[in-house]
């Protein structure tokens, strides 16, 4: 196959050089279908167990555990995002579970919870997202925080189905006893490790009453993995490889705590639940190649855009205009853009970007390219 290595604008407008095309991208192209709920059940009083199941013959989803999708139902503008809370080995062929935790004030969580949803239409898309299992024998360190519980739970699913023989630690932060499910599933676990190695589930619950009859750790999780594991060395950082999932403050201080002990990001893998106070993505036009990748992996119609003749008001973008895409090439007429009131920041597009052209800390205002 021929190697480009420049890309020659027919104006001499500008020349690149193009990063190397990566081949991991087509697992990351997304599709959707229409689905119904056909499991709606309790896992504890806010956290909900609900399973799609989409028609025979629809495009399977082919997530790996750890993958997400989004889930859309009709009235709601926008999906949301959740991770695929079972290896694809447990699952009935195009059916999909799910853990969703009620968020006070939600849009699609506090629709979910209004009753129950067996039967309801829905739109599945994925799968999205890098994070997963790597090909190492080390010890796992998995913290789940909240409903991160979902794609860790897909991840040792996976270890335990697969026969994968490696040491793992499993620390779920919660905040009390009422929060907690799949205990017992957790604990059976250890009994069916593979290889006879270690597996212990950990629940670290940060405000359960002190005068409970809780007998486990307590405080936040990722204080607990520092003081119990890491500073007494039942876990050493040339050893371990750690797995997260969960809100961004349980992430970003597990990454610290990890950092600080040694472990270098390279061993450090983690899924973020964004939502959607978190900030959208943005596309330098100047890196960008137009290459579609992002194109075929946004769950949703409208987020990415060709646009032009920006108007901007204190460096960020007050209106724009949607450039027909059958009647001009967006390379030339400016860029192709992330609506941020349609996006839902799951980030598949950041992932699929092969020329890492998207991110949310690029400036919001596209460079001008050529005039319309
Ligand atoms: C990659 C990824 C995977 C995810 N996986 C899961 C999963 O497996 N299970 C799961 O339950 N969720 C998961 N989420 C979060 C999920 O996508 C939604 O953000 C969440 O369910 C809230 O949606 P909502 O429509 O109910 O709330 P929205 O209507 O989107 O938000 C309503 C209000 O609540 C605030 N809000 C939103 N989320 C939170 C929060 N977590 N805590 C406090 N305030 C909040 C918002 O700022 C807003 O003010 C994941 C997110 C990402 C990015
Ligand atoms: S933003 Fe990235 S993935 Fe999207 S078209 Fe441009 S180069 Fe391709
Ligand atoms: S713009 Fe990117 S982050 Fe936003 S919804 Fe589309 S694919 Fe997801």
């Amino acid at each position: 196959m021929a190697k480009f290595d420049t890309f020659n604008d027919p104006f001499d407008f500008h020349i690149r050089t193009l990063p190397e095309p990566n081949p991991d991208i087509q697992t990351l192209r997304v599709y959707t279908n229409e689905g119904v709920i056909t499991k709606f059940s309790n896992l504890s009083y806010d956290t909900y167990e609900v399973v799609i199941t989409c028609p025979e013959g629809s495009h399977q989803l082919n997530a790996r555990a750890g993958q997400y999708g989004t889930i859309k139902v009709e009235g709601m503008q926008k999906p949301r995002s959740y991770s695929f809370a079972k290896t694809p080995e447990l699952e009935n062929p195009n059916e999909y579970t799910f853990f969703i935790r009620l968020v006070e004030g939600g849009e699609f969580s506090g629709w979910l919870a209004e009753k129950n949803r067996e039967g309801e239409k829905v739109q599945v898309s994925g799968p999205m997202g890098k994070f997963g299992l790597d090909d190492s024998n080390k010890t796992m360190v998995c913290i789940a925080g909240g409903s991160g519980m979902s794609a860790i739970n897909a991840l040792v699913e996976q270890v335990s189905v697969q026969g994968i023989a490696r040491d793992c630690y499993f620390f779920y932060g919660a905040r009390t006893q009422k929060d907690l499910y799949l205990i017992d599933e957790l604990n059976a676990l250890a009994g069916k490790w593979p290889g006879g190695k270690l597996f212990k589930f950990i629940p670290v619950l940060s405000e359960e009453l002190e005068d409970s009859d809780w007998a486990g750790p307590r405080g936040f999780v990722t204080q607990h993995v520092k003081e119990q594991y890491l500073d007494k060395g039942v876990v050493t950082s040339d050893d371990i490889k750690a797995f997260f999932c969960g809100p961004p403050p349980m992430i970003d201080h597990g990454v610290k705590v990890l950092e600080e002990a040694g472990l270098s990001m390279s061993d450090i893998y983690y899924d973020k639940f964004e939502d959607a106070r978190s900030p959208a993505p943005v596309i330098d036009n100047q890196k960008c190649v137009l290459c579609d990748e992002c194109l075929m992996a946004k769950p949703i119609k409208n987020c990415i855009v060709e646009a032009t003749n920006f108007k901007v008001s204190d460096g960020e973008v007050t209106s724009f205009e949607r450039v027909n895409p059958g009647h001009t090439s967006g390379l030339y007429y400016n860029s192709l853009f992330i609506d941020e009131t349609e996006c839902i920041r799951c980030y598949a597009c950041i992932d699929a970007c092969p020329h890492e052209a998207i991110s949310p800390a690029y400036a919001h205002v596209p460079k001008i390219l050529r005039e319309l």
